[in-house]
């Protein structure tokens, strides 16, 4: 098996599961309980928050768990929106995950004012853009750190500079981007950010939101848990296989991220040798995280590609794992202004800790056997995406 596939979710690692197991033997009792037992639980706890805080160069008081980063998008947004006083209107870049926008434009039918920042042709958000979008006030402005589909990242230091000129809270989704580049949020100016722990090898059910330390934000979930921030008893396992997970991701970060890039390179140079002219990698033209690359390839459906790779083992995406089933093409690559026959031939390979140069090697014979095959479909216009998307705020 070779998987290419770790933007979706990646594997825990033996370290993880050790420590979960022995979690749940061991530490079971209930960490808000003052007795002995309640309390050694709670030491779990406080070493698993001061490794996730360490990986995003945040405060252990400023993290808050969660079941993963949509509670934490939500808590962001809907926080946002239940401050005292807070206007009826929230920005987000038109490229967030599909989830989270989804719910976010529900909140149109309860007259809350969604506004959709629109990108480039990489898929960014100007400054400029946002600095006209706050002519009007605002809850809150969320922008990715790197989009899940593409891996281009988003300026987020230069638009947290704006969003905090403009008195409004600026919140950074870095569920991509924790574990495969450095995140470091004291730096970033960012006021709250979102992480997930299986994207970098910990369990699934399990993230945080990162709250500015001194700044007020509603709960969710009333409960005295997580300081009052996030009620309900803790995923004490699930917290501790992110603790651990993190530590890992955060050692040797920029050797991996060095790594991987090099693989990735290989991989869209190979393509590119392949497919000449009938390979569009999306957003090449930014920067992106090392281990991603969103490809459509004239004259080949995603679903042909991806059921030719799979015969052979390999397991990638079309679009984002979320949406990949739906008929509808990407939004991101949409929002991006690629064209409509392109971004349903969007295929996303994502490559991690495990990927060697052998599977590269490998994946790229899979592609040049495809490539020997005669073009079902016509193929799409010429490559459109060096042009900025005009894009009204929507
Ligand atoms: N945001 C981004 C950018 C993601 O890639 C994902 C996972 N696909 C999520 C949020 C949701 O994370 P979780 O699965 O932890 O709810």
């Amino acid at each position: 098996m070779i998987y290419l596939d770790h933007n979706a979710t990646t594997r825990p690692l033996p370290e993880v599961i050790a420590t979960m197991g022995a979690c749940q033997a061991n530490a079971w009792a209930n960490p808000s309980s003052r007795h002995a037992l309640g309390q050694s639980v709670r030491a779990w706890m406080v070493a698993a928050r001061a490794d996730v805080a360490a990986l995003v160069g945040a405060q252990p008081v400023e993290v808050v768990f969660t079941s993963g980063a949509t509670e934490a998008n939500h808590h962001a947004l809907h926080g946002a929106l239940h401050r005292s006083g807070a206007p009826r209107r929230v920005l987000l870049s038109a490229v967030e995950h599909a989830g989270y926008l989804a719910s976010a434009l529900r909140l149109r039918e309860e007259g809350v004012e969604v506004s959709l920042l629109p990108v480039d042709a990489c898929g960014r958000v100007s400054p400029r853009v946002l600095q006209e979008a706050l002519r009007d006030k605002a809850a809150l402005v969320s922008v990715m750190a790197a989009n899940n589909e593409t891996g281009v990242l988003q300026p987020v230091a230069d638009l947290a500079v704006i969003a905090r000129a403009h008195g409004v809270p600026f919140h950074v989704d870095a569920t991509q981007c924790a574990g495969k580049l450095p995140v470091d949020f004291a730096a970033l100016g960012a006021d709250l950010l979102s992480l997930s722990a299986h994207k970098l090898h910990g369990p699934k059910g399990s993230g945080a939101l990162v709250i500015r330390k001194g700044l007020s934000w509603p709960s969710l979930i009333a409960g005295r848990q997580e300081r009052a921030r996030r009620g309900g008893t803790e995923n004490v396992a699930g917290i501790v296989g992110f603790g651990v997970a993190a530590q890992h991701a955060r050692t040797a970060l920029s050797e991996r991220a060095a790594r991987l890039g090099g693989l990735r390179d290989q991989l869209e140079a190979g393509l590119a040798t392949c497919f000449g002219d009938r390979l569009l990698v999306h957003g090449h033209a930014a920067a992106r995280l090392p281990n991603t690359s969103c490809i459509s390839l004239a004259g080949l459906s995603a679903e042909k590609v991806l059921r030719h790779l799979e015969r052979r083992g390999i397991f990638a995406s079309s679009g984002a794992a979320c949406s990949s089933g739906g008929t509808e093409p990407s939004h991101v690559l949409i929002a991006m202004g690629v064209p409509a026959s392109v971004a349903h031939g969007a295929v996303r390979l994502s490559l991690g800790s495990e990927t060697s140069e052998e599977e590269i090697a490998e994946t790229l014979g899979a592609f040049a056997s495809l490539a020997a095959e005669p073009a079902a479909v016509a193929p799409p216009p010429p490559q459109t995406n060096t042009q900025p998307t005009s894009g009204a705020l929507a």
